[in-house]
């Protein structure tokens, strides 16, 4: 290639790169991006691409030259006019859109234009600044000069200009004056770029984040217009207002040119826009409806004319933007539902649910431990449930530190914003109860040494004294020393339009496990479609303890009966409570399941009570606790169907392993049936289940199928079970050990073991569904809330989950998202 026109072949004006049959490939992700914006009638920056293959010859001036005139006539303006200064911006791209090397935006001026140029653009000397940035890139990256020279040359200078001027002396001096014309420099700039893109150490960095060390560049040429403040700036802007995901330009604009090093002014707010916002806001608006997400641009302004620079999409929108566009998209029928659900996941709706902790960086980590329940509090440190509760009386916010909780904290937990406890797992009654209640918890956190007599927890050598703040955060499971500012959730009506479309998509129904009122009505108005577990020893916690201890302890007949009755009539009331809410929809209640030590303490006097007196073992020795909770349930039907109220009852059997005990339980509950139906006249519907967590109940679900109407998955204990892992005691020292090493991938407690449990799961459906095939079948381990469990209980066919009420919006999206997945898998 000899002339200017032949040269000038090689290069692609923004927009013409598609017309030309180019892709990625040649013309990087940025020429792509600019060929995309102007197919749309966007306005951009003047510019070209020179594509990978041509992209060395750049750094040939005469090429350079070429780049320049073509980019003049491009912009319709001329280099060099003092009148209408304008700039030339080197840049590049990779096919990759990864590792790109900076931008170089202050090409083109000379030691004779700067003056000018510096009087128009004005503002502390912004011409001379990227002037000088454009001098040292040079310097140091193509001609080799260390950049020790260039930090030492600039050590006392006290402007830019100086700066500059002494960038200039120092390149000269060593042997590479940096060129006085804008072609010179340009290419000068390119050589630069390409010589750094392929040194060892960027190969080698390439290497390390997994990039092709050879990835080529492709190199763009832009011409940027400098004017005065008043009139001119730059700045980045996205689609919506992360606070409230509406549709609005934000972001910040700054005046004058953009600077070269880091610009310590602060941004202006875009409503101070020279020329107003309409153009920007028109321009995200065409962005995002045709890329279907949270656009990002790069601007500049000149009087009332924007040009783009770049534009892309959010890559990780805020929350609350990317669930209003989705909803904003699918009202307006952009989008179908499935592509609506399909752009948020489930911890995006966790952040809107549960206040979060704002960091602001400098926060002081006390511990750390696992992530138990959503959510984010602060709090003064209480050792004891009864300190929680005297000093929140008091209107001060507590978070009770425990070695771990049992039945008897529950006033506590109450009484506290949030729980943190040194032993226990997920699935151990602090993190289940807190869970329940709403209340952020961190469990496990082994480093924390509480001294309850001298009223201190250490952590790693840091002592903190009860009454001490710490906030914490139950979604990442660290603990904070001091206050740190936390943000209130914050559900919306665009979140509720989003999850009615992620009704529309799911197969499986989504139930909550709820004890009370209090918890069903919460989940209802998550969408909960009615209660899947409703523990009944949860309603014996706190100050009802003493009367299932007495009933447990009681020793002759008459005072067991005794205590039954009162037990009895507190649960009617209890069920009362729960189904007044649930009104007509489907109830699971499940009969006692009270593992002994956590009602009993020390009294207990089982080894391994979680393998002991447990459960429908327990009812088959006191016959008559069943048949009491039955009745009870079945009489405070017919008082809530005297007022029109019919909820659809399910009566559940816990930890049965023998078809035989499941038999038993369910005659007496039948036995019940007929005697309330004998004292009240009225039929009770219902119907009767097991749940399936033990693993020889899974292996024998077949013949438990012949006895119940509906089996749930208790994943907690069966996950116990099959691994041998105590749910109370493993996790946080072994199980995250096992993460660590990648024995485990996730903790089993967290997210169905599908190999194993869901092994187990596979089995049981498969033989429960050949003996009875209209049996109703659901989870209700901690795992009906956990998004890939979810998914993998879509593809045994189940029919619904339950969670706890927090969970349940979560639950709603990720049942979407696997019915989906399940509807694309093969
Ligand atoms: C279970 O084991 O999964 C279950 C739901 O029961 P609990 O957690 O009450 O033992
Ligand atoms: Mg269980």
């Amino acid at each position: 290639m000899t002339g200017t026109e032949a040269v000038s072949t090689i290069f692609v004006p923004y927009g013409q790169g598609r017309g030309r049959g180019l892709d990625v490939t040649e013309l990087g992700v940025h020429g792509v991006e600019l060929d995309r914006l102007v197919a749309l009638g966007l306005p951009i920056v003047p510019g070209l691409t020179v594509p990978v293959s041509h992209a060395a010859s750049l750094a040939r001036p005469e090429v350079a030259q070429a780049a320049i005139d073509l980019l003049a006539q491009v912009a319709g303006r001329r280099f060099g006019d003092p009148a209408h200064p304008v700039l030339i911006r080197l840049l590049a791209s990779t096919p990759a859109g990864a590792g790109v090397p900076a931008d170089l935006p202050g090409l083109g001026i000379t030691d004779a234009s700067a003056p000018a140029l510096d009087e128009i653009v004005g503002i502390s000397q912004a011409v001379y600044d990227v002037f000088a940035t454009a001098i040292r890139y040079v310097g140091e990256h193509g001609a080799g000069i260390p950049g020790d020279d260039f930090a030492d040359a600039e050590y006392d200078v006290t402007s830019h200009a100086e700066r500059a001027r002494k960038f200039l002396e120092l390149s000269a001096a060593a042997g590479a004056p940096y060129p006085d014309d804008p072609a010179g420099q340009l290419a000068a700039a390119a050589q630069a770029t390409l010589r750094r893109w392929s040194s060892p150490r960027a190969r080698r960095q390439r290497r390390g984040q997994g990039l092709p060390e050879d990835l080529r560049l492709a190199l763009h040429v832009q011409a940027i217009r400098g004017g005065p403040p008043d009139r001119c700036g730059h700045g980045v802007a996205e689609s919506r207002d992360p606070a409230t995901g509406a549709f609005a330009p934000t972001g910040t604009f700054r005046r004058s040119i953009r600077r070269g090093t880091a610009d310590s002014r602060p941004g202006e707010p875009l409503e101070n826009l020279p020329g107003g916002q309409d153009l920007l806001a028109a321009a995200l608006r065409t962005l995002e409806l045709h890329i279907g997400a949270v656009a990002q641009v790069e601007f500049e302004i000149r009087d009332a004319e924007l040009a783009l620079l770049a534009a892309h999409k959010v890559e990780r929108p805020a929350p609350r933007s990317a669930i209003r566009l989705a909803v904003d998209l699918a009202e307006a029928g952009i989008i179908d539902d499935v592509t609506a659900v399909g752009s948020i996941t489930a911890a995006d709706i966790e952040t809107l649910l549960h206040p979060q902790l704002q960091l602001a960086g400098g926060e002081s980590e006390f511990a750390r431990g696992l992530p138990a329940a959503a959510g984010a509090a602060v709090g003064r440190i209480a050792l004891s449930s009864e300190r929680a509760v005297e000093w929140s009386e008091k209107g001060d916010p507590v978070i009770l530190v425990a070695e771990e909780t049992s039945p008897g904290d529950l006033p506590g937990m109450l009484a506290a914003k949030a729980i943190v406890t040194v032993r226990g797992g997920l699935a151990a009654h602090a993190a289940v109860v807190a869970r329940g209640l709403g209340r952020p918890a961190v469990c496990g956190a082994t480093a924390l040494k509480l001294n309850r007599a001298a009223g201190t927890v250490t952590s790693a050598g840091q002592s903190l004294a009860e009454g001490d703040l710490i906030s914490i955060d139950g979604s990442s499971g660290i603990i904070y020393a001091g206050a740190v500012h936390v943000v209130p959730p914050r559900p919306g009506g665009d979140l509720d339009a989003l999850l009615r479309r992620a009704d529309a998509v799911r197969r499986l129904g989504v139930r909550t496990n709820a004890d009370n009122g209090r918890d069903a009505a919460l989940a209802i108005q998550y969408g909960a479609e009615g209660v899947g577990l409703c523990r009944t020893e949860h309603q014996f916690l706190g100050e009802r303890l003493p009367l299932v201890r007495r009933y447990l302890l009681a020793t002759e007949a008459a005072e067991e009966a005794a205590a039954l009755v009162e037990l009895a009539a507190a649960q009617k009331e209890d069920f009362l409570d729960l189904l007044a809410v649930t009104g007509n929809r489907p109830v699971t209640v499940r009969l006692l399941d009270a593992p002994l030590h956590e009602f009993l303490g020390e009294s207990a006097h089982e080894v391994n009570p979680m393998l002991g007196l447990r459960g429908v073992r327990l009812a088959l020795l006191r016959t008559e606790l069943y048949p009491a909770q039955a009745r009870a349930l079945f009489s405070a039907w017919v008082d809530l169907a005297a007022t029109g109220v019919e909820p659809q009852l399910e009566v559940m059997v816990p930890l049965v392993a023998l078809a035989g005990e499941l038999a038993s339980a369910v005659q007496s509950i039948h036995r019940a049936a007929a005697e309330v139906e004998a004292s009240t006249g009225v039929t009770v519907p219902y119907t009767v289940g097991t749940m399936v967590e033990t693993p020889r109940a899974a292996l024998i679900a077949g013949q438990l199928a012949g006895i119940a109407q509906f089996m749930s998955f208790g994943t907690n204990d069966l996950t116990q079970l099959t691994y041998g892992f105590s749910r109370d005691d493993v996790e946080a020292q072994l199980l995250t050990a096992y993460v660590e090493r990648k024995l485990l991938p996730v903790s089993p407690f967290a997210s169905l073991d599908p190999d194993g449990v869901g092994e187990l799961l596979k089995t049981a459906v498969a033989s429960a569904r050949r003996v009875n095939p209209a049996i109703k079948l659901g989870i209700c381990g901690e795992h009906g809330g956990d998004p890939a469990s979810i998914e993998l209980c879509e593809r045994l066919g189940l029919d619904y989950v339950s969670c706890s009420p927090s969970r349940v919006p979560g639950a709603r999206l990720a049942a979407a998202h696997a019915a989906v997945a399940a509807s694309a898998a093969p």
